[in-house]
């Protein structure tokens, strides 16, 4: 690869595709598909058998799914290391049965961040908990410790860091980081309660679903509980305490576990593969100045679901990504109905605050310097990494000179 100023200096007489010139990339890359044979199969095979789907939602051996079901989640469990996996029908039906099994109630506070993806908060919501949203840091994009602290309350009852200190249960929501490792241990296990999506989006799918994963026994006995109509069972069941056991129907199929089990075979694969093309992307485009690559801290394995960059906001418009606290839901306090509940409620703290200014690092980035692109959305090739490479520089060798 030619190094960032020969390439610079040979983009400079170029013409920039949005003047007129000739696009850097001519080709539409096609798209990510971890689907083959094996799951063509494995779907053949279960729809030979007629049993789409075996749970009963009620006290039956089958309360916990058919075979396809269970197989996965042993799979799951084995891949993870973890006691407990348990197959749901989306990860934010898992986020909902995650935040139930704690043992919350209505105006607790749960810390989450607001650079997520919105079902992160609104699974807190659903038990009339109260999202309280403290800010990340600016390097890994995580959860700011100094934050997490300051937003601790007396109603606090979980969050994603520093937990133990505070005696606080965490959920970790590593919907798209499966395979990713932080000292050894997967991402998603080393909380109380984790889990991935298996949405189309995702490294791996099923079309839909979503795994969770815990090493605790009664949290994953109440998982199972919310994801199959609890209350209808729970006459039956002893010891059990029964707050927060709103069942719902989040069950996932078998057609959906049966994909489940040839896509995770293929997940170390898929990871790898992202990796390298996102590592040779990171060197091709390190030394353009305004410009940050993905920062992996020491101990860390990055899964590449998204290459985030940081840029200048004087060299480029940025694509956004979305502050939770900023949405109207969150401005306006209308999740349910009109009148401001959970947070008027009277069990709630009354200065919770979504104001612009409370996550000032996560809006800044939003607002002028963020820059992401999706490595599970198109079936990239180093040599198309190379092309986009040299359409950074072209861009770089352009805009940079104009504003300087
Ligand atoms: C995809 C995703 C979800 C939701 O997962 P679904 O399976 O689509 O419900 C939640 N959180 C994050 C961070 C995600 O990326």
């Amino acid at each position: 690869m030619t190094n960032t100023n020969e390439l610079l200096d040979a983009m400079r007489s170029e013409t920039l595709a949005l003047e007129g010139g000739a696009p850097v990339i001519t080709h539409e890359f096609p798209r990510y598909n971890s689907l083959g044979k094996e799951e063509q199969d494995a779907v053949q095979k279960v729809m030979e058998s007629g049993v789409l789907s075996q749970f009963l939602g009620c006290w039956h051996d089958d309360f916990y799914g058919g075979s396809k079901v269970q197989a996965f989640e042993a799979q799951c469990a084995d891949y993870f290391g973890v006691k407990h996996a348990i197959t749901v029908n989306s990860w934010t039906s898992g986020l909902i049965a995650a935040v139930g099994a704690l043992d919350i109630e209505p105006g607790d506070e749960i810390i989450v961040t607001p650079w997520t993806m919105c079902a992160s908060a609104t699974a807190i919501l659903h038990w009339n908990a109260i999202p309280v949203f403290a800010d990340i840091d600016p390097q890994t994009f995580n959860l700011d410790p100094e934050s997490v602290r300051r937003n601790i309350s007396e109603k606090t009852r979980a969050i994603i860091a520093i937990a133990d200190e505070f005696n606080l249960k965490i959920i970790s929501d590593t919907a798209q980081a499966p395979a990713a490792k932080y000292k050894g241990k997967w991402a998603g296990t080393l909380g109380d309660i984790g889990g991935y999506s298996l949405n189309y989006h995702k490294h791996i799918h099923t079309g839909e679903g979503g795994v969770v994963v815990t090493n605790d026994d009664a949290l994953a006995e109440r998982v199972r509980l919310i994801r199959n109509h609890a209350e209808a069972v729970l006459p039956d069941r002893e010891a059990m305490p029964i707050n927060n056991m709103l069942g719902y129907n989040f069950r996932l199929g078998e057609i959906e576990c049966a994909i489940g089990i040839e896509q995770l075979k293929k997940l170390n694969g898929l990871v790898e593969s992202r990796r390298a093309l996102a590592e040779r992307l990171a060197e091709g485009i390190c030394k353009l100045p305004g410009l940050s690559v993905p920062y992996v801290a020491d101990g860390n394995t990055h899964v590449y679901y998204v290459f985030p960059l940081l840029v200048d906001p004087d060299i480029t418009g940025v694509s956004q990504y979305q502050n939770l606290h900023l949405l109207p839901m969150y401005q306006q306090k209308t999740a349910y109905g009109s009148s401001g509940f959970p947070w008027s409620a009277d069990f709630t703290r009354q200065d919770i605050s979504y104001e612009k200014g409370i996550c000032p690092v996560a809006e800044d980035m939003n607002d002028r310097t963020y820059l992401g692109f999706g490595m599970c959305t198109y079936d990239l090739t180093e040599s198309d990494v190379d092309l986009i490479i040299q359409a950074f520089h072209k861009v770089w060798a352009h805009k940079v000179e104009m504003s300087r």
